[in-house]
């Protein structure tokens, strides 16, 4: 039996005598009051808080609890020999601390860390706190512990509401807000949590009708689902959650009923006076008899559809142990090894092999090290001692429509072409690479192969290594094939129905699955990382089925991939509109570097700027770095110019993008990451510092294609301004010309 610790935060209110009592490890958020930081119930008691609230103007603040603070309780729980550790807090929606747990487990070794987000705080928070103590000390593994909270999570209800709204609002924790604001804030609503958000669940005028309508919904919940027990929880109000006890205890005479309260963090946002009513059915039940897998000769079907064509960590598979050991001696999976030791060390997942690319830690049981891979440990962590699961057999079957292709466009001359051997090469199991100029449709080109492949039951991917690529093209391939199921994923973005037999990734997320696809297609090949890290190439290797059909797709491919032995390659040397793609022009623009020293843009430069912005003609400035990225964004607030900066690490990204697109912003600023997959009518670009590195032939070709896609504007401007001509600049500029000059292959 695994030795299980349960932690969690302050939010859920336990008190120390529970916590000690139950083996629960606690976790404090932060208040600040005034100048003061305290943490909540261990430097500041909730009365103080209330009075000191009362007594301030400035109203308090809260923050998450610090990564330090994690890292230390982990890793004093690791060295008390706990093997896994169960981290349970308040819903991520409303605060960073979940993540934070998580994010601290990549530095803690020697012990096994699992989140859970309850998507609620509080009372009902605890719900799930003291039936995670419970179940580890009855022996049930972390896994298994996790698969019943989020049974509990259907069972739990809760329902608040607050003296005044403002205070929610102006903390940023209230969802659906517009709909509420003004003089609306003086109303009452009952609040509630809806997949972890604070949402208005019904708008009340009194605190009394608001209180008998919870009574009602609470009676609903009892009469349908069985409540085992009710909490009423105040912010410093007791007098009056007694009074609201002995009323429920009138209506409820079964079932317990307890008091809580909302502590200082919680009450910073629902402000003094809130009140509260949870409930839920948590009968204890073993997680053994929960799912219907008493199997013999049927393997069960949600475990097969979750794991069929992937290789996933246990960790990454949300059933009980108990179930994938049943099924692994039925036949039906097997695993390895996440890593193989002789003779060096490789990751499985993700191909590393590189010696420097692997750390170790202690064997917290035997006296050994245990090594894991660095490499792919944005995916969670695989060690030596990580079994890699797979599904063997059979597969799920798919239904696929008789039509599948819905889109009714005409393809050009060039695409034709390309379409025909795309087709070709999906029925002979045989690779390709199309090499077609930016802005020729190269997605309409796989539209008619995607179709034969699926009526002949095979399945597809579409890997790429661009997160905003697979953003794109997720909406038109759901357009395209609208009653085939498909799944896009991407960082953040996992939870799919990954047995779709069309599927759409980033090149990382490739990486889960497992001889699952007979047809490959690799967009955007040469983009990076894909072509600087040997592992995403090596995930897609393992991703497909021996005889796959491989599909490369790239404006640019690099000499290595059109030399490829066993490659066909058939080039798209026009536009799919007929027009020739404009050939971008040098400029020199002296020492940018200098100019931006002293907070200026070189003047071509600006005159290019704010001819665009006057004339409104949207305009797209590509520079070097993050770094050149925020002068010369500075530069330009100093001069009132609207614009956007975005870069890989910008947050509000795809806002900005957005707004770029429809118009409503003049000009951005942006570094490599917009140079492919974006398409922006009547676009201009510029790149400032041309002669940098970074800017490689290929780059410049695909930023210059950015310009003239639409067939209603297929001209325009692209220009590279520059403190000395490369050669990169010049071979941009001839690869441009030449495929202007190509004929088109019919
Ligand atoms: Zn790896």
């Amino acid at each position: 039996m695994k030795k299980t610790a349960i932690v969690t935060d302050s939010t859920a209110y336990i008190s120390d005598e529970t916590a000690k009592e139950q083996d629960i490890h606690i976790i404090p958020l932060n208040v600040v009051i005034g100048n003061e930081a305290y943490q909540e119930l261990v430097d500041l008691g909730t009365e103080q808080f209330y009075q000191e609230m009362a007594a301030n103007e400035v109203l308090p603040t809260t923050s998450q609890p610090a990564i330090g603070n994690f890292v230390q309780l982990f890793e004093s729980l690791a060295k008390d020999g706990y093997e896994e550790i169960i981290s349970i807090h308040l819903s991520s929606k409303i605060s960073g601390t979940y993540q934070t747990a998580l994010s601290a487990d990549d530095m803690v070794e020697g012990v096994e860390i699992l989140g859970f987000d309850t998507e609620i705080s509080c009372a009902p928070q605890s719900y799930f706190v003291l039936e995670a103590a419970r179940l580890a000390r009855d022996g049930q593994t972390a896994a298994e512990i996790i698969k019943h909270l989020q049974d509990l999570k259907q069972r739990v209800m809760a329902y608040f509401m607050v003296d005044d709204l403002n205070h929610l609002h102006r903390g940023g924790r209230l969802s659906g807000a517009q709909r509420i604001v003004g003089n609306m804030l003086k109303i009452k609503p009952i609040l509630q949590f809806v997949e972890g958000e604070i949402v208005p669940y019904e708008k009340v005028r009194t605190e009394k009708k608001a209180l008998s309508r919870i009574f009602d919904l609470l009676k609903e919940d009892a009469d349908s689902r069985k409540v085992t027990e009710i909490t009423v929880i105040h912010a410093n109000r007791i007098e009056k959650a007694q009074e609201i006890v002995s009323m429920l205890k009138g209506i409820h005479t079964d079932i317990p009923i307890s008091i809580s309260f909302f502590g200082p963090v919680i009450g910073t946002h629902l402000g003094e006076g809130s009140i509260g009513i949870c409930c839920s059915n948590h009968v204890f039940r073993s997680v053994k008899s929960l799912p219907d897998h008493k199997l013999v000769n049927v393997p069960w079907e949600p475990l097969r559809r979750f794991l069929a064509g992937r290789r996933l960590t246990q960790k990454e598979i949300p059933f009980p142990q108990s179930i994938l050991e049943e099924h692994e001696l039925a036949g039906y999976i097997q695993h390895t090894q996440g890593l193989t030791s002789s003779p060096h060390h490789m990751c499985k997942r993700c191909g590393n092999k590189d010696p420097s690319l692997f750390g170790r830690f202690n064997s917290p049981l035997k006296q050994e090290h245990i090594y894991y891979c660095r490499h792919c440990l944005a995916l969670g962590k695989i060690s030596s001692t990580t079994r890699l699961y797979t599904w063997k057999a059979p597969t799920p079957t798919y239904v696929i429509p008789s039509k599948p292709l819905q889109w009714t466009g005409t393809l050009s001359t060039g695409q034709s072409n390309a379409s025909n051997q795309v087709i070709k090469a999906i029925q002979e199991n045989s690779s390709i690479l199309v090499w077609a100029v930016c802005g020729a449709g190269k997605t309409e080109v796989l539209f008619h192969g995607i179709e034969a492949a699926l009526l002949a039951g095979k399945r597809v991917l579409l890997a790429t290594p661009r997160t905003d690529v697979v953003k794109e093209l997720a909406p038109r391939f759901k357009k395209a094939f609208p009653e085939v199921k498909q799944a896009a994923l991407y960082g953040g973005h996992t939870k799919e129905d990954t047995s779709a037999p069309l599927i759409l990734a980033t090149t990382h997320q490739v990486m889960r699955f497992y001889q699952a696809f007979d047809v490959v297609i690799v967009d955007e090949v040469d983009a990076f990382p894909y072509t600087f890290d040997p592992s995403l190439k090596y995930g897609v290797l393992q991703a497909k089925k021996t005889d796959a059909c491989e599909v490369y797709l790239s404006a640019t491919p690099s000499k290595e991939l059109r030399n490829e032995a066993n490659l066909r390659v058939v080039r798209i040397p026009r536009r799919y509109h007929g027009y020739d793609l404009p050939v971008p022009r040098m400029v020199w623009c002296g020492n940018w570097k200098k100019a931006l020293q002293k907070e200026r843009v070189p003047k071509v430069v600006m005159q290019w700027i704010i001819e665009h912005v006057n004339q409104r003609t949207p305009a797209l400035l590509f520079v070097p770095s993050i770094y050149v990225l925020d002068q010369v964004s500075a530069v330009l607030t100093t001069h009132q110019i609207r614009h956007a900066a975005v870069h890989s690490a910008s947050e509000d990204r795809h806002t900005h993008i957005e707004s770029f697109r429809a118009a409503r912003l003049p000009l951005l600023i942006t570094t490599t990451i917009l140079e492919r997959g974006i398409t922006i009518p009547r676009v201009d670009i510029a790149v400032l510092g041309a002669e940098a590195d970074l800017f490689t032939e290929s780059a410049l070709v695909q930023i210059s294609g950015r310009v003239g896609r639409d067939h209603l504007a297929p001209t325009g401007d692209a220009v590279f301004f520059h403190y000395g001509k490369t050669l990169a600049m010049q071979a941009a500029i001839n690869h441009i010309r030449k495929m202007n000059e190509e004929e088109v292959q019919a």
